[in-house]
């Protein structure tokens, strides 16, 4: 799942990146917020991970540009300052959820995937779609019951696929839920890991149209 991660300290911004890799989100990694400003008119992501002090503009100044645009991406803030006004500013401001520094990179995770569920209108937090479930926070997937290995791209294709269940999502979409910034895309690589679920989940669950993307079936 591909997030974006704000924060101007190199070494929390380095940390939180690495932790959060290895949690399974893709984080893009920005200094400021006039950057982040900027990505997010653009770019798709699952949810923002915001700090409030940062160079150029605020933390506030972010999230009140993406509010003012209409877009309810998921925005959890960082604050270094335990004080309620700066919460509340936070939240009042369109913020979702808050985490006071230091951070704790499991609750974090835990709290981006209780994000990323609430805004697809998921209260559970497995996923299932026609016998196959995906267990975001355990990293686990089955078919009928039957646990299914998935290496991380793979997962992260098949979790986009079954959070869309039943509307097509495209190879550029899929591309961008894989990749970070600093990663080249190879030409064929969707195909690849595509060609791998089917194998594993069988072949009839995910459908390609063609120049225009993948569907995972969602049963009637
Ligand atoms: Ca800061």
């Amino acid at each position: 799942m591909r997030i974006l991660l704000v924060e101007d300290d190199e070494l929390l911004g380095d940390g939180l990146q690495a932790g959060l890799r290895h949690c399974g989100f893709q984080a893009d990694w920005l200094r400021d917020g006039e950057s982040a400003r900027i990505a997010l008119q653009s770019e798709d992501y699952a949810a923002v991970v915001l700090d409030l002090g940062l160079p150029r503009l605020d933390g506030l100044g972010v999230l009140r540009a993406l509010r003012g645009a209409g877009n309810a991406t998921p925005v959890l803030v960082l604050t270094a300052r335990d004080t309620t006004p700066d919460k509340v500013l936070g939240l009042d401001s369109g913020a979702d959820d808050y985490l006071v520094k230091p951070i704790d990179l499991d609750e974090l995770a835990a709290r981006l995937r209780a994000l990323v569920r609430r805004a697809g209108g998921q209260a559970a937090p497995i996923l299932s779609v026609g016998g196959i479930e995906l267990d975001p926070a355990g990293r686990r997937a089955y078919r009928d019951g039957t646990a299914v290995e998935l290496p991380a791209k793979e997962f992260a294709i098949l979790e986009l696929l079954l959070r869309n269940a039943g509307k097509v999502i495209s190879r550029g979409q899929l591309e961008a839920a894989l990749y970070g910034w600093d990663e080249g895309v190879e030409s064929n690589a969707v195909e690849v890991y595509i060609h791998h679920l089917r194998r594993k989940l069988g072949a009839e669950r995910i459908r390609t149209l063609r120049g225009i993307g993948y569907l995972f079936e969602k049963p009637a």
